[in-house]
């Protein structure tokens, strides 16, 4: 069985603001999609956060922006923040709002990395605690191929939507994940311990077969012994590689063709597919004006991209009786109903 290496939830119940909260297992770091309100996020989990994915500014998605610099200031770290056209000055903006007189006396210099994501390239600033959050240096260009980050382990991939404004649509996509088979580290009389977890990694990384890796065995942090074994041959007898998972997350767009089939796109295979149902089919006029997608939209776009665990989020409050009823509609359309 295929052991995803990261996990996603929505961070708020689904009359609450949008956002995801995807961790990774083993590793002391999580991404964030959107930044809505995030008190339900402890400060140990919002200080794993390493990557953040902002949809767009309006403030049910990005009111959490104060809440993680917070947590994060005056201390030796540094996070990239993704956004749509306008970001940089939603960003400038909320750090205008308050005085940096004394930050420079912190020990530690936290680092913001705010990408600008753009149709056709990608625009980066930064913004150093030290130096007051002005921008630090200059600007870096880049085209925009659609992946907007990538890592040994997976990748995260962006659409751009209409919702009256440019808003992203995001998928995480899991290269494969690595898995020890236990009998076979049992028949070879090989521990359970950390090394297992730069085992993985070598292998995530596709180390170079011959490479002599070291086996540890230890007990509370002590090397007891250890043995070398070409890295090539031990990956063939204990490593389990199963093809990777993929996460994709879509709120805030008009039901337009267009939109659609980009959402269908970008949703393809999914293995959980987030997406918002904001409105009833019954008032989908409402949902036009507003540019958001109706339950039966979400449901539809799910069976069509062959996703296959679909979480709704996003409802519009007026509906706070009929929550049972927005499920219906999306599980009919999404054809498990
Ligand atoms: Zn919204
Ligand atoms: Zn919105």
């Amino acid at each position: 069985m295929a052991r995803p290496s990261f996990s996603a939830r929505l961070i708020n119940p689904p009359f609450h603001d949008p956002g995801l909260y995807i961790s990774f297992l083993y590793q002391r770091r999580a991404i964030l999609f959107d930044l809505g309100d995030l008190h339900a996020l402890s400060p140990t989990e919002l200080l794993k956060v390493r990557y953040v994915f902002v949809t767009h500014t309006h403030m049910d998605h990005f009111v959490g922006f104060d809440t993680l610099l917070r947590v994060f200031l005056g201390r030796e770290k540094e996070i990239h923040l993704f956004g749509p056209a306008g970001f940089f000055d939603r960003v400038e903006g909320k750090l205008a709002g308050y005085t940096w007189n004394l930050v420079d006396e912190y020990p530690y210099g936290l680092r913001l990395r705010v990408t600008e994501v753009h149709e056709e390239r990608c625009r980066t600033r930064q913004y150093l605690c030290k130096e007051r959050f002005h921008q630090a240096g200059n600007e870096e260009e880049a085209p925009f191929t659609r992946i907007l980050l990538k890592e040994p382990a997976f990748h995260i991939e962006a659409g751009l939507f209409d919702h009256r404004i440019p808003c992203l649509g995001l998928s995480l996509i899991e290269e494969f994940s690595v898995n020890i088979d236990k009998e076979a580290l049992k028949a070879l009389d090989l521990p359970v311990g950390p090394w297992l977890t730069s085992f993985k990694k070598a292998v995530a990384e596709k180390k170079d077969p011959g490479h002599a890796f070291s086996v540890i065995w230890e007990e509370e942090g002590k090397i007891l012994r250890e043995k070398t074994f070409p890295f090539g041959e031990l990956a063939g007898k204990i490593a389990r590689i199963s093809p990777g998972e993929k996460v994709t997350y879509l709120t805030d767009f008009l039901g337009s063709p267009e939109n659609l089939e980009k959402a269908v796109e970008l949703a393809r295979d999914a293995d959980y597919l987030f997406v918002e149902a904001a409105f009833l089919d019954r008032d989908r006029e409402t949902a036009r004006t507003k540019c958001h997608l109706t339950a039966k939209e979400a449901g539809t776009l799910a069976r069509k991209a062959r996703v296959k665990q679909l979480t709704l989020f996003h409802f519009s409050p007026r509906y706070s009786q009929l929550e049972e009823e927005i499920r219906k509609e999306a599980m009919e359309a999404f054809g498990k109903g």
